[in-house]
């Protein structure tokens, strides 16, 4: 068997995979038999060609075909305005309460025309302050997970969220809140048309797939948002930042899932022990302070939280 023919064959047996695990996770306890073309293999016709996309093309895609979408999928948007009309009809919007706590609509960042976009949840503080998505803490770990796959958070990434306007006190948005705001990113999604949608926690999952299941169980495999756009769900960057006796796996697995998202949209794979773009190895001087730091005590102020992303990327700081 020739080297494509394998790359082939694996392409078809993930894409299999995937389609089985889909099933299962909706509940399926059953395959629907297809109808069977009547034609010689020879005389079937071709399938098209996929649209060219702006990154490099994929080696082996983990394509899932639009048929085998098992979560409800809502029409697409009837209209869909164009991302200027968008913002500036968000901007005014009084839809749900969340129109009169917050100080600014925060609608997105990044580039419109990219491949690839991350889907948060909601505004924290510093987003309502400033109307741009992540720019807290959380958005400094997006950053630096966008950077381990080596691309540029303004250029080659579209980043928003479920909700555009901050829920009071950080709190989760209501089914209502999501349900009265989400017709805005469907449209937002359908303008920037990306090729790969990661969506980052159990809201931001469960709303784009209208499903039930959480985070845990939905992450790590390609899913199909509305029936035809792969998305990837994976940990909330605030989860990551949170100290827990599983930060460092939670990392490693959300790394793992971003490099499923680098390989389909074929971007070079990271080599093992890269570190990201920034990152500088720790002077001796820095390493003996660190090894000789004794564990804090209680009273004792905590470290912030550990940024470091991929988790392997700065060792000695990251729990
Ligand atoms: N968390 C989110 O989900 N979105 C933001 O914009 C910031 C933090």
């Amino acid at each position: 068997m020739s080297t494509n023919e394998r790359e082939e064959l694996a392409g078809l047996a993930a894409s299999l995979r995937a389609h089985l695990e889909l099933q299962w996770d909706a509940g399926a306890t059953g395959i629907p038999r297809g109808k069977r073309s009547t034609k010689p293999a020879a005389e079937r016709e071709t399938a098209p060609e996929k649209p060219t996309s702006q990154m490099p093309e994929t080696v082996a895609p983990v394509s899932i075909a639009p048929d085998t979408v098992l979560v409800p999928t809502s029409a697409p948007p009837a209209t869909v305005r164009s991302l200027p009309v968008l913002a500036e009809t968000v901007a005014s919007c009084v839809r749900c309460e969340l129109g009169k706590t917050r100080i600014k609509t925060v609608f997105s960042r990044g580039n419109p025309k990219a491949a690839l976009a991350f889907v948060g949840e909601a505004p924290g503080a510093d987003e309502d302050a400033s109307g741009v998505p992540f720019v807290g803490k959380a958005g400094q770990l997006l950053d630096k997970m966008i950077a381990a796959m080596g691309l540029n958070a303004e250029r080659d990434v579209y980043v928003c969220n479920i909700i555009k306007c901050r829920p009071p006190g950080n709190r989760r948005p209501t089914s209502d809140e999501i349900t009265t705001c989400i017709p805005y990113l469907h449209e937002q999604l359908a303008n920037v048309s990306p090729k790969v949608i990661v969506a980052m926690g159990n809201t931001s999952a469960q709303a784009l797939l209208d499903t039930k299941l959480g985070i845990t169980r939905l992450r790590g495999q390609f899913k199909l948002y509305r029936g035809k756009t792969l998305l990837m769900p994976t940990y909330h960057p605030s989860y990551l930042l949170r100290e827990s006796p599983i930060q460092k796996l939670s990392k490693q697995e959300a790394w793992e899932d971003l490099q499923k998202v680098m390989k389909e949209l074929g971007l070079p794979p990271a080599a093992k022990g890269t570190h990201p773009p920034g990152y500088r190895p720790p002077t001796p001087e820095e390493l003996a302070a660190r090894s000789d730091r004794a564990a804090p005590k209680e009273d004792e102020e905590q470290p912030t939280p550990s940024l470091a992303f991929p988790p392997s990327a700065n060792p000695g700081t990251d729990e």
